[in-house]
């Protein structure tokens, strides 16, 4: 089929780009591999996953309608509500019908005489069409660990963002969760309401911090929707688009009494606060960031009664908040409870999965065996390229974006690469992140403001400058200079041991404010796009 845009994915990006590129009269179509919308809530249906961001600071601003037709019943939405939402919002903006499910796409290639990309799917056939939007998602392309005998085990196993459609009942079942990210300690709470024994495999702990979920009444919701506005003018003033913002002194400009105070106040408020919120300081000073971790130390000593294990469950190898801050309910108190055992793998390391369950070892003690009739792997993702990774995306010069990016990624704002032409990306590497539908939203416009340049001056490629791109690189890698989490093995900074080529620390996220990011690619739509080559 011939279209005018090709959109890879039904998630957030995806749906709000073909929504706006059918306002511009264009026939786009979806290609999502789901057989539904929603993107990463459609994957990610393991138990208890939900918003760590603020309900009301999350959904799409753009349309009135939806906002006053839909109401958040908590705080921090769990999945299948925000699922509900993203289904409501394809119906009443009518998407499906431009969408095609099932449809995984495996190639896309440039074709320079006509101008346009040829992409195919799974089932072998081609689509093409003159622009080509990849709406893929940073963190979509879950990854399994390399253990051995994985698939000799004769329960029920799977990734926390693969689990099934039908729910899972928990209820006297022997479960083990390995990896204890954000998706893992969500997890981890949840099951550990109804499991029969709850068997954690940790390798390295994170620090957490209290998300304080609550429902919100219909009244409450009253007295929420006449402040979107407000609530949005907010997301758009803060460095990373969250309701939270830094306080601007630092860690040590207050007294000890007033620090403590402030932190005790974070601790014991609503979302990202103490990430988000924290003096100016704790991601950038060493001391700071130290003195943080000691007082959220001591509130992990206070919550987990055996302190061997709170031990265990202290991070030692990076500081708070150097990596993305797991949000969480009672995750600690969990280890109190008797059918729950936490294994430090990183003194058992686990042997190999066997027919009933896990085998630990290693050299200083003796092997174990513990069965399980659940092994949930929450191992995380390849992230922010890994997605682009699994599609065979070719440009002018038939060079695959994947050895392109080789080094790490090579962006123009993050949106558009050398070398491909009239493709954009939408949340793809060198972007702000942050509250992601904020800066889906605005990247999305972007987008539909080149696009519209484009048609309306009859232009049919638009590509960045390899000087754009050596700029905005530069400016990207200079930003995080400094900054304590990119010293860190995270996802952040490009580390998953599960990948090959993924072992070495790259530069892929836009550590800048989201300000800052949306006044450069503004200059850029203002200054008629002459920063690009376009013809
Ligand atoms: P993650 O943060 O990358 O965590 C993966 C976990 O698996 C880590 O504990 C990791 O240990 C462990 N692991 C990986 N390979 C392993 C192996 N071979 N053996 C043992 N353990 C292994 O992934 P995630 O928890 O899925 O979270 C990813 C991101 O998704 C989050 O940071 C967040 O941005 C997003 N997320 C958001 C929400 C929300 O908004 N509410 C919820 C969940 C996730 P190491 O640390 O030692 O590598």
């Amino acid at each position: 089929m011939q279209f005018d845009a090709i959109i890879i994915g039904a998630g957030i990006s995806g749906l709000y780009q073909l929504h706006c590129l059918r306002k511009l009269g264009l026939k786009a179509h979806i290609f999502e591999s789901g057989t539904g919308v929603g993107g990463t809530w459609y994957w990610n249906r393991y138990p208890g996953a939900r918003f760590d961001s603020e309900s009301y600071s999350y959904g799409y601003s753009f349309s009135q309608e939806l906002l006053d037709e839909w109401d958040w019943t908590e705080h921090f939405s769990p999945q299948p509500k925000t699922l509900e939402y993203l289904n409501f919002v394809a119906d009443k903006l009518d998407l499906r019908r431009d969408i095609t499910f099932s449809a995984r796409v495996t190639a896309a290639h440039w074709q320079e005489a006509t101008r346009d990309w040829h992409v195919t799917l799974e089932d072998g056939s081609r689509h093409d069409a003159r622009f080509l939007i990849t709406a893929i998602g940073p963190l979509s392309a879950p990854t399994m660990p390399k253990i051995e005998g994985i698939d000799s085990f004769r329960g029920l196993s799977c990734h926390t963002a693969r689990f099934p459609k039908e729910p899972i009942d928990f209820t006297g079942k022997r479960v083990a969760v390995i990896g204890t990210g954000a998706t893992g300690v969500q997890t981890i709470q949840e099951v550990a309401k109804t499991a029969r024994t709850l068997t954690i495999f940790q390798r390295t702990p994170n620090w957490c911090a209290p998300l304080h979920n609550g429902p919100i009444t219909k009244q409450e919701m009253a007295e929420i929707r006449p402040r979107y506005p407000e609530i949005f003018a907010r997301c758009q003033e803060t460095f990373s688009c969250f309701l939270h913002s830094p306080d601007p002194r630092g860690t040590f400009e207050v007294t000890q009494e007033e620090r403590e105070a402030k932190w005790e106040q974070l601790y014991g408020s609503k979302g990202f606060g103490m990430w988000q919120g924290n003096f100016r300081d704790i991601l950038t000073d060493r001391k700071a960031n130290a003195a943080l971790s000691d007082f959220v130390a001591r509130k992990i000593r206070q919550r987990v009664k055996d302190q061997a294990t709170a031990t265990r469950l202290i991070p030692t190898n990076h500081g708070f908040g150097t990596r993305r801050v797991p949000l969480e309910t009672r995750y600690y108190e969990v280890y109190n409870q008797p059918n729950v055992r936490l294994v430090d793998i990183k003194q058992t390391p686990i042997e190999r999965i066997t027919e009933n369950g896990i085998r630990v070892g290693g050299l200083k003690t003796t092997a174990e065996q513990f069965d399980f009739d659940i092994i949930i792997y929450a191992t995380g993702f390849d992230a922010i390229t890994g997605s682009f990774d699994r599609i065979d995306l070719r440009g002018a010069d038939g060079l695959r974006l994947k050895d392109k990016w080789k080094g790490g990624p090579q962006t123009w704002l993050g949106v558009q690469v050398e070398g491909f032409p009239n493709m954009f990306m939408v949340m793809g590497p060198h972007t702000a992140l942050g509250n992601i539908p904020r800066s889906i939203e605005y990247n999305v416009d972007w987008v539909t403001g080149v696009i519209r340049h484009m048609r309306d001056h009859g232009l049919t490629r638009g590509e960045c400058t390899p000087a754009g791109v050596q700029d905005w690189t530069d400016h990207v890698k200079a930003l995080g200079e400094g900054l304590l989490s990119n010293e860190v093995d995270s996802w952040m900074t490009g580390i998953n041991r599960n990948v090959e080529g993924k072992t070495e620390r790259i530069v892929a996220r836009y550590s800048g404010s989201a300000p800052a990011y949306r006044a450069r690619c503004d200059a850029v739509a203002e200054g008629g796009y002459r920063e690009m080559r376009l013809a």
